[in-house]
């Protein structure tokens, strides 16, 4: 690769020390175990086998539809659930595949307002799902900032929604998956729970299933689950077909069968005890970088966390969401500005960001480096016009990087 490509192989490489170097805090990242990537860079990518196993539309698909099989058998175990497509590329295409095989264009969705936590897939105006669909936006209680469910309950009688949407992207609590499941049967709405930003919690079994409450559940693979980037679709046995139509031939053409057998190791490993231990550990490492945060002075969204996801208010602390950003970024420590409810600054400012723990514990780390993230973060946000401390952090965070190793070396974290 390095003679064919040396400037493509600099970047991967300068990636790869970035990754190594940096304390990675994006809630929606993570860092796939060996045999993923390994699944992802291997010959399988050569493979066209559009359909589905047993029905492919090419020759040579015996060992791909057999490993699409096991996928979707291991989906089905993890979570509980009827039947699994396994070939939806991204998060939003899962999302699209759903709205597909049930909705027709025009047709009304309560989904949870983009700037109080929801996803681009359930109905940015930019976006597919909101140029399609009409949307009906639900949000958080101003003073709680938790999601008031009874306005989604009042907001479904007076609309009578074709779709409620439950699942969000910036959310730090539990959320009501029930609740939401007797609201849509209340008003004949089908439910669609998006647990990109969980799964993995659910697989862990830290954070309720939205499985039994759901007509379909979609997820990506690549945040908490720590699979592949890609997706997967939960449904029950009666919406199979529908489903499957709609995702090939209805949006997608050939399945990357190379991400497909790293989903499938994926759910393999999320079913192990160990996984169960790292689910659980992500959760207490995210209470513990509160409490520690809040200690600090930080003011933290809905009062603190029951997942892996923290959201910071830095308004007390006269920063904007970008300006804490580009500061931490600076001493090596990356996270995502992000819109708190009710945010008064605007999308591409915000008044806030987002932490989440999932990365830094697949490194291994726990409680006590916790604290010592939030000591760092705290002196970068407050000291960032002094050149002398911004060295001292960005020397620290290296050190704490260093002695928590990535590939291939991680011998400390979570890979089992
Ligand atoms: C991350 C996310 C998605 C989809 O992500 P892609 O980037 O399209 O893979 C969908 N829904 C929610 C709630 C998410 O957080």
């Amino acid at each position: 690769m390095m003679d064919a490509d040396p400037e493509i192989d600099s970047l991967v490489q300068s990636e790869f020390l970035r990754q190594k170097q940096s304390l990675e805090l994006i809630a929606s990242e993570n860092f796939v175990p060996p045999y993923v990537l390994q699944a992802q860079g291997s010959v399988l990518t050569n493979k066209y086998a559009e359909g589905y196993p047993h029905k492919k539309y090419y020759g040579g698909c015996e060992f791909v539809e057999s490993a699409e099989e096991l996928a979707a058998k291991r989906a089905c175990e993890l979570f509980g659930a009827e039947h699994a497509n396994v070939q939806p590329h991204s998060g939003t295409q899962a999302n699209m595949g759903v709205y597909f095989t049930v909705l027709e264009p025009g047709d009304s969705i309560l989904a949870m307002d983009l700037a109080q936590g929801g996803h681009l897939s359930h109905g940015h105006p930019l976006n597919f799902s909101g140029r399609l669909f009409k949307i009906i936006p639900y949000g958080v209680d101003r003073e709680r900032e938790t999601i008031d469910y009874d306005e989604v309950a009042r907001l479904a009688r007076e609309h009578r929604p074709k779709m409620i949407v439950a699942g969000a992207s910036a959310y730090p609590r539990l959320i009501d998956f029930k609740r939401f499941g007797d609201i849509a049967k209340e008003v004949g709405a089908y439910l669609m729970a998006d647990m990109a930003h969980i799964a993995g919690l659910v697989a862990g079994g830290v954070h309720p299933s939205p499985v039994p409450h759901s007509d379909f559940v979609t997820t990506t693979t690549h945040k908490t689950l720590r699979g592949p980037r890609g997706a997967l679709i939960l449904c029950r046995g009666k919406y199979a077909a529908d489903l499957d139509r709609n995702v090939f031939p209805g949006m997608q053409g050939g399945p990357f069968m190379h991400v497909i057998a790293g989903k499938a190791t994926c759910f393999l490993m999320a079913m192990r005890p160990e996984f169960k231990e790292y689910a659980a550990q992500i959760v207490k490492n995210a209470k513990a970088l509160a409490k520690e945060l809040d200690a600090r002075g930080y003011r933290l969204v809905a009062g603190g966390t029951d997942n892996h996801m923290l959201l910071l208010d830095l308004r007390s602390k006269g920063l904007t969401g970008k300006e804490a950003t580009d500061i931490l970024g600076r001493v090596g420590i990356t996270v995502n500005k992000n819109m708190i409810p009710f945010d008064p600054e605007k999308p591409m400012v915000t008044s806030g960001i987002r932490l989440g723990t999932p990365a830094l514990t697949t490194r291994g780390m726990k409680e006590k480096e916790m604290a010592l993230v939030a000591g760092i973060i705290d002196v970068a946000l407050s000291e960032s016009q002094d050149r002398s401390a911004m060295d001292r952090v960005a020397v620290k965070v290296r050190d704490l990087a260093g002695s928590f190793p990535l590939y291939p070396e991680l011998k400390k974290g979570y890979y089992f």
